[in-house]
Parts: C-alpha cells; structure tokens; sequence
C-alpha cells in the first residue's frame, strides 16, 4: 500500500469560493492578506483563502447584529424559515458528489466516508431541524396567585460559532441547523485547515433564500479571528467545538468580555469495554471501527480498548490482524480505508504519542510509522499491554493508534474507565442485560453505545461529562442553547389603583 499513496487521483471539483462571506456578499480579508490550505495527501497548497482577523469579524457581527435585530429573519414566520432550511438541505444534496470530493480534497477523509454517510447526515439534520422552527413555544404556568404567567422562547441573538476541522460539514451542521431554526442569525469561523466546504454551503444557503447577513461565514487562524469572535461584545452566545486547551481559552475570554453563554464540545478518552461473554470476531470489527474511524480523528474515539481477560488473547492477536488488513492510501481511491492525518503538525503529535508508547514499555504489535514519502499517512497501530498511568492512555492521540488494556472484572473496570479527566463518549460490547445496564448506568459520559458505535442521529443528544465539555448538541437539547426564555407575568384582573 506504501506505494499506493505516492499516485494521487485528480479530484473532480474546482474551488470556486475562498473569500469571506459577510452580509450575503464574498469579500476579501479587510487586510487584504491571505492564507493558503492544503491537500493532506501530498501537503501541497490547493488554494489561497481569504484571511480573517479582527476586521473582518467586526463586520460580520455587524451585518448579523442587523439582520437580527432589524432585518426579517427573526421576524420571518417560522414556516418561512423552516422552508428556507429544507429547500437549502434540497440544494446541499443536489451538489453532494461535488461537496464530498471538496471536503475528501481539503480534509483527507475517504470519499466514500464523506459522500455516503457524512453528506446524507448533513442534509438529515437540516430536515430534523426545520421541523422544529415552527414547534418551538412557550408554556403557561400555574402561578400562585390572580396572575397570568406564560414563558415566550425567544431566540438569543448572534450565535458566534467556532467550528474544528475533523468533520467540516458535520461541525456546520450541528452548530448551524439548530441556531437558524430558533431565529438566530450566526457569525462562523472554520477551522483554519479546511476552510472550503462551509464557503460553498453557505453560498448554497443564500440560494435557497437565507437574507444576507444571516449567516456569515470567516476563514481564519484561531488566537486572531476566533480570538475575536469569543470576546466580541455583540456576539450573545458562543458555542464552540474544538480542543479542550482552546475551549478553557474561549469560555475565559466569553466571561471577560460580556459573559455571554457558551457551549463547548471538548476532547475525550473515551472507554471501549469488551465482556467476557463478547463474540469476539464482532467485538475486534467494531473496537477496530470506534478508534480508526476518520484516521482516529474523532473527538469521542474509543481510544481505550478494554477487554476482559478471558478474551483477551484472541482479542489481540485478531485486532492486530485487522489492523495489519487496514487499507491505507489515496482517499478517492474505491476501497480505502483511511487517508491521511490533517496537517503536519497532526501528523508529528501522533508519532510523538507512538514513540511515548513504545518508550512507556506497552507492546507496539503492529504499525508505528509513517507510510510512504509524502502527504500524511500514519500506519494503523496497536498497543497491548497499555497500562492505565501511560500517556497513550490518557491523553488524547487523535490519530489511528489503538490502546488495548486488560480487565477482570466489571467493577474494576467502571472504576478504571471512570478514571479520566473526560467523559465524552463510552462503549460496551456484550450480551448480557445486567452487564449492559451496569455500565450503561456507572459510565460517567455523555453518550453510551451499547453494541454499537458512532451512532449520530440528528435527534440523538451529543456533548460531554466532566472536562468534555458543557451542553449538549442535536436533538432537541441544542434548541434551549439558542433560546432565551422570557417570563410574562400579568394580573388576571387589572388591580384597582
Ligand atoms: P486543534 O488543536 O484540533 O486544531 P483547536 O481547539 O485548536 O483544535 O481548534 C478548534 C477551533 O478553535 C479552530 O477553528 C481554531 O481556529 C479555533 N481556535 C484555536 N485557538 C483559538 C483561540 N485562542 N480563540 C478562539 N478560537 C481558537
């Protein structure tokens, strides 16, 4: 496969955008500078975007403090919205083939990850939420008292957004869908490394008939423009996906400025527990799955692999088998499994965090390297023998190294996979009832897979315990982030002054 990396397919799309859109208009940078982004297979420059600073987020708060507050979108009945949002998800998936090959191009996910599933889950989420913009009310309240109290669920404001690069649209999406389909109007800034497809969708949007100014779109680098965005006095709530170090960053500079609220989507460590009872087979496809899914680029990847003694061997000898099975290579290529990491700077952590393994005696079975020459690519690995106080234990990898550790019994390994400064994500594999709903109950994490994992449905709540984050994102729990609730209290009989 090493070879296989070398020979890059021509990817079928052109970059048409790469200038800021600010009020319904793509402009350059107010500087005028530019940064360039790259191509993760060979780490050459695909274009040069528009770049961010202060400046241009200035404007773009402006032009959507205006199209809140004067302008007709919080205005609009929610029926409108909510067509505005379908006929854009119509659009999004008119353009899906052009939009994954753009996303596979800047990002190094596989094709086929990024047009069959991520793609179809774009546009599910904002079919889910255009079915909330018109169901999203208060309540009456029984007060003590002559009194009329009713609550009215007003939209918050200008949502600034602050999005990371692992899953570009995906990120768009969950932070999107639910701000616009309470009222809102949104200053975005994208991950630095894969500006592109947001650009492109969010000109879609304009076409299906967002007002300008609705949604304004910022490429540019973290300290600056998103720097600028979580301290804005005129941004009313951030919400933020990304590294836990940024998200202490940006809550600090929330709370220094006007203290607006703030949701943050952190890393995790999250546990991958295999029982006693588990078909192994099944159990090794689905462990394999949770931590190599996106080149292990995944905020909740089961990156600790527990398994039960009895299994353990078996368990090994075959995870290490099916990573040796991996394909690896050109991510427009039929077939391939895993493209290349991000960056370069994604890339050397990772074979950082290989050599902390080796250097902390856990067993490297397989992988460990790069592969091939250029772009990238890091071998699929796997440790064994990993003890819980190692680094490759506890931190956060981000890349394809799987972790595997042994356990006893079920209370040692709650109190073993409890034991982390996170708690995003968790996953257990048996098929045993009491055994699932032991776990399921004593995991401190926000989302248990049973049997399963990486299940993101539209409706299906995500965020994290402990230094995971705060708040939950989908479903209807991302609503009462982009709400405020007004109380309306009135006697029933007017008093008799
Ligand atoms: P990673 O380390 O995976 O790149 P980050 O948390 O640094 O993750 O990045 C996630 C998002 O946060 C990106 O859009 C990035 O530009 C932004 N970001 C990084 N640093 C800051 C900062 N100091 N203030 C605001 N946003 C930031």
């Amino acid at each position: 496969t090493a070879a296989a990396v070398e020979e890059l397919i021509t990817p079928q799309v052109s970059i048409r955008y790469t200038q800021n859109l600010i009020n319904g208009q793509f402009v350059d940078a107010a500087s005028g500078k530019t940064f360039p982004t790259y191509d993760p297979r060979s780490g050459e420059v695909i274009a040069k975007v528009a770049e961010g600073d202060v400046e241009d987020i200035n404007r773009a708060v402006s032009a959507a403090r205006k199209a809140f507050d004067e302008g007709p979108w919080p205005k609009m009945t929610a029926y409108e919205r909510s067509r505005i949002l379908l006929r854009f998800a119509d659009l999004v998936e008119k353009h899906s083939d052009e939009l994954a090959a753009l996303e596979t191009w800047n990002n190094g996910k596989t094709y086929e990850q990024a047009a069959k599933t991520e793609l179809p889950m774009f546009v599910r989420l904002f079919h889910y939420y255009a079915g909330w913009a018109d169901k999203i009310h208060g309540l009456t309240v029984p007060a003590d008292g002559d009194y009329h109290v009713q609550t009215l669920h007003e939209p918050i404001g200008v949502a600034g957004q602050i999005i990371p690069w692992n899953f570009p649209l995906v990120m768009f999406a969950w932070k999107v869908g639910p701000a616009l389909a309470c009222g809102n109007t949104i200053v975005l800034k994208t991950a630095e490394q894969t500006p592109l497809t947001a650009l492109f969708v969010a000109k879609l949007f304009h076409e299906a008939g967002l007002p300008d100014g609705v949604l304004n779109v910022v490429s540019g680098y973290g300290p600056t423009a998103g720097a600028a965005l979580a301290s804005h006095m005129d941004v009313d709530k951030l919400a933020f996906t990304g590294s836990t170090d940024t998200g202490k960053v940006v809550l600090e500079l929330a709370a220094r400025s006007n203290l607006k609220p703030v949701t943050l989507e952190l890393g995790g460590k999250s546990p991958f527990i295999i029982c006693e009872d588990a078909d192994v087979d099944k159990a090794v496809e689905l462990a394999h799955f949770a931590l190599f899914f996106n080149q292990g680029q995944c905020c909740c990847a089961g990156s600790r692999t527990f398994v039960h003694e009895r299994v353990y061997d078996e368990f090994l000898e075959k995870s290490k088998k099916r990573a040796l099975r991996r394909v690896v290579g050109d991510p427009f290529k039929k077939g391939v499994e895993q493209g290349p990491q991000i960056d370069v700077e994604q890339f050397e952590k990772v074979l950082r965090y290989i050599r902390s393994g080796i250097e902390s005696h856990a067993t490297l079975e397989c992988g460990g390297d790069r592969l091939g020459s250029k772009g990238f690519f890091v071998q699929p690995t796997v440790f064994s023998n990993v003890q819980d106080d190692m680094l490759i234990a506890q931190d956060e990898i981000f890349g394809p190294v799987q972790s595997i550790l042994k356990f006893k019994d079920i209370d040692e390994v709650i109190r073993r996979a409890n034991k982390t400064r996170y708690g995003l994500a968790a996953g257990v594999f048996t098929k045993n009832v009491s055994t699932a709903n032991t776990l399921m109950r004593a995991l401190r994490a926000g989302t248990v897979w049973i049997n399963c994992f990486d299940v993101f449905d539209a409706a299906i709540p995500f965020g994290g315990y402990k230094m995971s984050g705060i708040g939950r994102e989908k479903g209807i729990y991302s609503l009462h982030n982009y709400l405020q609730v007004k109380a309306v209290v009135s006697p029933v009989k007017n008093p008799a002054w």
